[in-house]
């Protein structure tokens, strides 16, 4: 193809205005060149067939016009219909971005740009939900899947238990080692913690040196011997440059009743915790509300 040719081909395919322009000029022409080609193949200029040759042109014209036209913003209809989807059910712009004239940049811009949002939301969601020292959920993400999962409980009739603990003379471990040191048993807690759990459980880090975990399925017994795993687990994991089972935590344990949320199972598990510390730390200890059977045993001190 000579420069030309393909100068003007370029501008055509990347021009909405010039197509637009070329559509509407030969459309409204082709009654002029239809008449122009019936005299020029010496057919007689008489009025009847004149005029039927014209309005067959004319009819014939537009037609051309009108879906040339719905042709081209055909993308722009569509791109209009995705985003419209897009703000109802979040479903991904998707769009066959051949095009390259103005409406064919328009949907490529609009689908990036949508596709960005959503990334930058998902990340910014995940910030907002993770705790960045450990990398377990925090307080507010807790708080979200907890009213999932306790209103999918109450549907199915399941038991959901929490167990809240604190480790143990955390303080010290700060103002002996540094705050360093304070760090890196939090990050090692709390891969212990994973290591600990089992799949569908919730962990969380709720305050300073404070964790959470949402055990979906389990009641008191089995949130109780999870705990006392992690108990073990955590005692028995080394962090330099601790002295080895310098690392415990004390634990409270709740098993929630119908119309329970998070607060009153945080207000009733805290209240076991305290128990725990006041034991002398190290160990777990389960709560009860008052209407509940007290309990028939109570795990045992490291
Ligand atoms: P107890 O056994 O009664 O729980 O005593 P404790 O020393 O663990 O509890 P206390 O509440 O006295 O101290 C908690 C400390 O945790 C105080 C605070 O400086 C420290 N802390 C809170 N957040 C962080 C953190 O992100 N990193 C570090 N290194 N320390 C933290
Ligand atoms: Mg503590
Ligand atoms: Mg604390």
């Amino acid at each position: 193809m000579n420069p030309i040719s393909s100068t003007v081909l370029g501008v055509f395919s990347t021009s909405l205005t010039v197509k637009v322009f070329t559509i509407c000029f030969v459309s409204v022409h082709v009654p002029l060149i239809v008449f122009i080609a019936y005299l020029a193949s010496g057919f007689e200029a008489r009025p009847g067939p004149v005029l039927g040759l014209l309005i067959g042109a004319t009819v014939v014209g537009t037609g051309m016009c009108l879906s040339s036209l719905w042709w081209l913003i055909r993308p722009l209809r569509n791109l209009v219909a995705a985003v419209k989807t897009y703000h109802v059910d979040k479903t991904p712009i998707r769009m066959d971005l051949r095009q390259r004239d103005e409406i064919g940049l328009l949907a490529t811009a609009v689908t990036t740009m949508v596709a960005e949002m959503e990334t930058m939301v998902h990340r910014l969601r995940h910030q907002a939900m993770t705790d960045p020292l450990t990398g377990l959920g925090n307080r507010r993400w807790l708080g979200e899947r907890t009213a999932e999962e306790l209103a999918r409980a109450d549907r199915q009739s399941e038991p959901v238990s929490i167990v809240v603990f604190d480790l143990d003379r955390f303080k010290a471990i700060n103002d002996n080692h540094g705050h360093d040191v304070g760090d890196k048993v939090l990050v090692t807690a709390a891969e212990v913690i994973r290591g600990c759990i089992r799949s569908g459980d919730l962990a969380a880090r709720i305050g300073g040196e404070e964790f959470c975990i949402l055990m979906p399925r389990a009641g008191r017994a089995e949130a109780t011997a999870i705990a006392e795993r992690l108990r073990e687990a955590l005692a028995r994991t080394e962090v330099k440059p601790l002295p080895p089972g310098r690392m415990t935590a004390s634990f409270g344990v709740y098993q929630a009743l119908p119309g329970d949320g998070l607060q009153q199972m945080l207000r009733m598990s805290d209240k076991a915790l305290y128990e725990a510390k006041a034991s002398g730390r190290n160990c777990v200890r389960q709560a009860y509300q008052e209407t509940e059977n007290q309990p028939d045993f109570w795990t045992k001190k490291a």
